[in-house]
């Protein structure tokens, strides 16, 4: 087998090992039905149990209530941006909230003008999107129709340490780049949903959590395939379902039950890794230059600027001899930007840690 590298890629990102290995063995034929995952139909006894199992990993995962529906859709979280206005805002005359904390923020709000009227209840861009806003600096419309947020900001590198509250008003979340990272309690949300392929799974499916009284108010002239109440109903599978990445899913979260122990444990070893990178940048007097400031500092993303861009250059062909890879950050932030979703072993953040603070001690001077 070709050898596996250590990928920093913000996403589609790299995938526990066991999961790959489970798919790769069973991927001639799924025990028990002589046929590939690729090739029996989504109407299948097999495929239900399957997309089943990964409703119920989900459901135990993050403890979600009865009163919850769990989608497996597709088009991306970029489809959700429109999807949420066009459920929830679209032709009740009032408006929602935004909070402004990054590029994907600001892109699911943009994306949500067309559908009716938008509010900015904080705005992170005079700050560069280093921090998230506390409580208080928060302009809430109490009559908002949905609060919406984004935990974690993929491309910044910021997370939000706890949920703002929203008071009454539902709060929607994106969470694709910190979804299953920690325990949540999904009470506090009307909607949270998340693209596979950070944590969750491969490109091509998007998980929706969605409170089941908020599925029930999409307009009756929305196409079906828009539509929460029409897909909640066909319990995803009003069309044929990304068959391949739902398995994906059940598989990664499986492994997140049964491997890892949970989303406690999850997070406890998350806490581990970011913290090995974010104290190497501290240790190195500015020669490392983190965006995000300290009480945001992401556990998922962790980006940082070198003193000169041939450093930059420089490091990251270090950290290619080393198999450390997708170290490279996003063009609008410049810099470097280490992803390190669940997947990522510590033993890799370890070599990226001795990277960093042996590069810096071959140029610091
Ligand atoms: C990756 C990402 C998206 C975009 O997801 P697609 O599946 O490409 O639409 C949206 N929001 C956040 C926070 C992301 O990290």
């Amino acid at each position: 087998m070709e050898k596996r590298v250590f990928n920093f890629s913000p996403g589609p990102a790299m995938l526990p090992l066991p999961a790959l290995e489970e798919a790769q063995r069973d991927l001639l034929a799924l025990p028990g039905t002589g046929m590939s995952i690729l090739e029996i139909s989504h109407r299948s006894a097999k495929f239900l149990e399957i997309i089943e199992g990964a409703e119920s990993n989900l459901r135990k995962l993050l403890g979600i209530p009865e009163d919850y529906h769990v989608l497996f859709l597709q088009g991306g979280a970029r489809l959700q941006f429109a999807m949420v206005a066009m459920n929830l805002l679209h032709g009740t005359g009032r408006s929602a909230d935004y909070i402004l904390t990054g590029t994907w923020a600001k892109t699911a709000m943009n994306e949500a003008k067309s559908q009716g009227g938008i509010r900015v209840a904080w705005d992170g861009t005079s700050l560069n999107y280093t921090r998230m806003p506390r409580q208080e600096e928060l302009h809430l419309d109490p009559n908002a129709v949905y609060l919406h947020m984004t935990s974690n900001e993929t491309i910044q590198g910021i997370q939000f340490s706890t949920e703002p509250d929203p008071g009454q008003v539902p709060l929607v979340c994106d969470a694709s780049s910190d979804f299953l990272c920690r325990p949540l309690d999904i009470r506090k949300y009307g909607i949270l949903y998340a693209c596979a392929q950070k944590n969750a799974g491969p490109a091509g499916v998007t998980i929706v959590i969605i409170r089941k009284d908020l599925a029930e108010r999409s307009p009756a002239d929305l196409p079906s395939m828009l539509s929460y109440k029409v897909l909640a109903e066909a319990k995803s599978l009003h069309n044929t379902p990304p068959c391949f990445c739902v398995y994906m899913v059940k598989l990664v979260t499986d492994w997140l039950l049964q491997t890892v122990g949970g989303l406690e444990k999850m997070e406890a070893l998350n806490r581990q890794k970011a913290a090995l990178l974010y104290e190497a940048i501290d240790r190195c007097g500015g020669f490392y230059q983190g965006h995000a400031a300290p009480e945001s500092r992401s556990m998922m993303n962790v980006t940082f600027r070198l003193p000169t861009a041939e450093l930059e250059s420089a490091f990251l062909q270090e950290a290619k001899k080393r198999d450390l890879v997708e170290l490279k950050g996003h063009r609008s932030v410049g810099g470097c930007r280490a992803s390190i979703y669940n997947a990522m072993p510590l033993e890799g953040v370890q070599r990226l840690r001795d990277c960093m603070l042996e590069f810096y001690e071959k140029h610091s001077r």
